[in-house]
């Protein structure tokens, strides 16, 4: 993963950064998960037994695209 990345749609240079996720009373960096959605009863979504990453997701500070990358688990802070 190269992190001196360049805008895909202008160019400009990309300022790293990350998605916010809001849960009950905390603030968490946003997980990619494998497969589809599924509806749980308990928790809202299954996501017992998915592959789980972090997402980084970089912004062009020229234009504000975002492209997101899904890094290394065991990055999350906890
Ligand atoms: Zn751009």
């Amino acid at each position: 993963m190269n992190p001196t990345l360049n805008c895909s749609k202008c160019g400009g240079a990309m300022e790293e950064g990350f998605l916010l996720e809001f849960t009950h009373g905390s603030l968490i960096q946003s997980r990619w998960l494998e497969g589809k959605p599924e509806r749980a009863h308990w928790t809202g979504l299954k996501t017992r037994g998915r592959q789980e990453l972090t997402v980084m997701t970089y912004r062009c500070e020229t234009c504000g695209f975002l492209e997101s990358y899904a890094g290394d688990k065991g990055e999350a802070p906890a």
